[in-house]
């Protein structure tokens, strides 16, 4: 289990604060301590499971190295809580390794603050920044603030460089950092080249420049990047702006996922199944394979709910989704179409395949039994099959239909397929 430790003495403060914390991710433990005294036990007790530390900058020592010194030692991330803009020990942040941002606490809304700082230790594990600077030395400087962020970066000298980066590495970017002057390439031509493949919502463009012309930053912006830092930096400003805008672009991400996938299942939803089933019979087409389109359809839903309620009811729906997982492929377009419809399509495979596949699928909702609330639940699915490659996307949800149709009026729980 991952470990925060919090050295805080006030009671309200420590109630909110594990609350919070433990919301960040799943197995997540808040040790508390309340004196710098117990903060040393709970490093010495728990050393590697602590992946961060929050500290009540009241609460430190004045002569705290042996402490620092043994979060640096465990490799524990720290975060310094300040309860007065006054009193902001920057310079920890440039000596301590360890240290990786200071936050001012001096209304309870600051509570999200600290929350956030805590969650970027987390989040940042996964994610990939591109550094482009010519300069070596802050190159390295930069390489160092991330790395302390827990971020993974990559280098580049020049834009060049960095466009090869891009093409041929296999990590995904969520951010590029780039300095405006350098030879070869520029920041400004590099993110002009980059805005051609990628939007402002996939990868983030924040340039560093310390050239003073008055409207230089709004030329960034029009160009494509998403920020602008001016050098020289301070450290704790180029910690702030990365983590927010990579707070933005996974705002993005989500905001898109969101306008695809249906709310209560997690599945794609119609509009979504729409758009990526052209591509599924564009690639059909190309290579003259065909494709099994169908219909799934719960049988006499409507008791289902009518018997357990709604709340039931929206759990077989889920579960229909869970059982389709099972029989296909990760790549596979899934879609729940409607109520208790949902709507698979197949690619490259034979007539013969496609009939004992959904076969299969409907003998696996027969004997599925789930558990809801007090109940025990068994349903089965009838399902219309279009098999082919009609021109029309439409036509063949329509034969699908009249497929499932069929099943529904000739006694339910059966597959039929149509050409
Ligand atoms: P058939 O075997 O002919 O398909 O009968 P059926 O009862 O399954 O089909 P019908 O179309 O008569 O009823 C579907 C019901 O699904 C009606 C609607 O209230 C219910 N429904 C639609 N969406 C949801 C949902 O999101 N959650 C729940 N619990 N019920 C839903
Ligand atoms: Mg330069
Ligand atoms: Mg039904
Ligand atoms: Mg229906």
């Amino acid at each position: 289990m991952l470990k925060i430790l919090l050295l805080e003495n006030s009671e309200h403060s420590i109630s909110i604060l594990t609350k919070e914390l433990k919301k960040i991710k799943q197995n997540i433990d808040v040790l508390v301590a309340r004196t710098y005294k117990e903060t040393i036990k709970n490093i010495i007790k728990y050393g590697d499971e602590i992946e961060l530390a929050l500290l009540n900058h009241d609460l430190l020592q004045t002569n705290d190295a042996t402490l620092f010194d043994m979060l640096e030692v465990n490799n524990i991330k720290s975060i310094i809580i300040c309860n007065d803009i006054e009193n902001i020990p920057t310079d920890l942040i440039f000596e301590r390794n360890c240290v990786i941002d200071c936050i001012i606490h001096y209304t309870k809304s600051e509570f999200k603050n600290i929350v956030s700082a805590a969650s970027h230790v987390f989040k940042n594990i996964d994610k990939n920044i591109l550094i482009v600077e010519d300069s070596k030395i802050q190159l390295a400087v930069l390489t160092k603030i991330l790395e302390k962020m827990n971020l993974s970066v990559t280098g580049a000298h020049d834009g060049i460089e960095a466009l090869d980066i891009i093409e041929k590495s296999n990590k995904k970017f969520e951010l590029i950092l780039t300095d405006y002057n350098m030879p070869n390439m520029d920041g400004m031509q590099l993110t002009l080249k980059i805005r051609e493949k990628f939007d402002k919502d996939e990868v983030g463009i924040i340039i560093l420049s310390s050239n003073n012309e008055p409207d230089i930053a709004e030329q960034f912006l029009k160009m494509g990047a998403n920020d602008f830092i001016n050098k020289p930096y301070h450290e704790t400003e180029v910690l702030t702006r990365i983590n927010s805008n990579l707070d933005l672009i996974e705002l993005f991400t989500k905001t898109k996922e969101m306008a695809n996938k249906d709310f209560l299942t997690g599945a794609y939803n119609r509009r979504y199944f729409f758009e990526a089933s052209n591509l599924i019979l564009k690639k059909a087409r190309r290579e003259n394979t065909k494709v099994a389109l169908a219909m799934i359809d719960i049988d006499n839903f409507k008791n289902i709910n009518d018997t357990y309620g709604h709340d039931v009811g929206d759990k077989v729906i889920c579960d229909v989704v869970t059982v389709l997982k099972e029989h296909i492929r990760s790549y596979d377009l899934m879609a729940r179409f409607g109520g208790e419809e949902f709507c698979v399509i197949l690619d490259n495979l034979s007539y013969e395949d496609a009939e004992k596949t959904f076969e299969k699928i409907r003998m696996s909702f027969e004997k599925n039994v789930i558990n809801a609330d007090e109940y025990t639940i068994s349903f089965t699915v009838s399902i219309g099959i279009y098999y082919g490659l009609d021109d029309g996307l439409e036509n063949m949800l329509k034969i699908a239909d009249k497929s499932l149709y069929y099943c529904k009026e000739n006694g339910r729980n059966q597959v039929k397929v149509s050409v």
